[in-house]
């Protein structure tokens, strides 16, 4: 390692070409001091930074990495299609292959459309039910993510208020405020947007509730509206088609991405043919939308997935982690609330309005060898091993010693 290559380097030289040295949610400040910005080298379940510095990576990416870093299936589908071709002047055939299993795969879809992110797969959810209903009002639950673009994004600076014209709020679990938010939009409701469980970022994560779904489906039913599951985040980890299966419960549109193609750049919007015309008459399409390798490697993810049996995987090593970190916490006597589903975790602490001690403890886990999050859900990927569950909650015994 060349001393202009450590983290304390790169980012001071980043600083100078980077405004504010990193953007959005990857930018470090937003987590405890002494967290890495830069990363050299990941396999299976572990990440190492520019320092050298090796962790078990209970972020994955964000979510992107449901297989483990470098999973020898889909870097071998990745080495064919590149040498084949990536960015054509149409799709490949993989193109065809893909959008086939997705719609084999989620019960309610009958067509998908592929894109490169999270947000440009919610945007056309919300374009297209406008565009099939002429409506306008879309109803969001308040605080859940949908993107990082002027109409969804959590932050607003240089935003219009009219960027988020024609929206309504509900709280999420809530069917009474979605009703009420559905009256307020009267006959110009065009969509609900529900992601596929709670996870907003700092509050305890919920399942939704059958009552909730099921309120959700008749409400759309009735009014006539597309109800849209944005699965982006869980898609795929806890379940083989759309999260919302589990309930009984179908939306019209759903949207996909990180955990598609195993941390290649790959999004979809899979709907009913109620939608099909409407999915056909808007022009939505990126420079990239046609690249052939991420279609390739999500094919090799979903393959992958069914072969090992992902759920069932990340639900027994979850399982074993929040059991372990439960103990944990009692030996300790420290107040610990674990939320969400197993495979992806939140753990956030009694009396810590300021994450203080959130920050404490992941810090001393960092320095043990575990890389957490205070405040965002985590990650299992396929790759991790019991042994590194073990290893988590060896630097998490650190992490609880840290606030003795
Ligand atoms: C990450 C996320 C998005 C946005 O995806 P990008 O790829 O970052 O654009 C949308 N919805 C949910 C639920 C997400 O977690």
């Amino acid at each position: 390692m060349s001393p202009l290559d450590g983290d304390a380097a790169l980012r001071a030289r980043a600083a100078r070409v980077v405004p504010g040295g990193m953007w959005g949610h990857l930018d470090t400040r937003r987590l405890p001091a002494g967290y890495p910005q830069f990363f050299t080298r990941a396999e299976g379940g572990h990440i190492w930074d520019a320092n050298g510095q090796r962790y078990v990576d209970l972020m994955c990416s964000w979510g992107p990495i449901v297989l483990g870093h470098h999973n020898p299936v889909v870097d071998a589908a990745v080495a064919r299609q590149t040498a084949l071709g990536d960015c054509l002047n149409g799709p490949a055939p993989v193109m065809v292959e893909l959008c086939e299993a997705l719609v084999e795969r989620v019960a309610h879809a009958d067509w998908a459309m592929l894109q490169k992110n999270g947000g440009d797969a919610t945007t056309a959810c919300v374009t297209i039910a406008r565009a099939a209903t002429g409506r306008n009002t879309v109803l969001i639950a308040q605080g859940s993510y949908h993107g990082a673009l002027p109409w969804c994004t959590p932050v607003p600076a240089g935003t219009t208020a009219e960027d988020r014209a024609n929206q309504g709020r509900f709280v999420y679990n809530n069917l009474a405020s979605l009703q009420a938010a559905a009256d307020a939009a009267g006959g110009d409701l065009a969509a609900v947007i529900i992601t596929g469980f709670r996870h907003d970022n700092v509050l305890d994560q919920e399942m939704p509730s059958l009552a909730f779904a099921q309120g959700a489906r008749a409400l759309c039913d009735r009014s006539g509206a597309a109800l849209i599951i944005d699965d982006v985040r869980a898609g795929f980890r806890l379940h083989r088609g759309c999260s919302w299966e589990r309930l009984g419960v179908q939306p019209d549109l759903s949207a996909w991405s990180k955990a598609i193609a195993n941390g290649h750049p790959l999004a979809a919007v899979l709907g009913r043919d109620s939608l099909r015309n409407a999915a056909a008459k808007i022009f939505i399409t990126g420079s990239f939308w046609c690249g052939a390798v991420p279609m390739a490697a999500a094919v090799a993810t979903l393959g992958e997935m069914d072969r090992i049996g992902l759920p069932e995987y990340l639900e027994g090593l979850g399982t074993y982690l929040r059991q372990g970190m439960a103990n944990l916490a009692q030996h300790h006597g420290v107040g610990l609330r674990q939320s969400g589903p197993v495979a992806m975790p939140l753990w956030l602490f009694d009396d810590d309005a300021g994450f203080e001690k959130g920050g404490a403890f992941c810090r001393a886990a960092l320095e043990h060898g575990a890389y957490l999050h205070p405040k965002h859900n985590m990650f299992l990927n396929a790759a991790h091993t019991r042994a590194d569950m073990d290893a988590v909650l060896a630097a998490a015994e650190a992490g609880f010693a840290a606030l003795g």
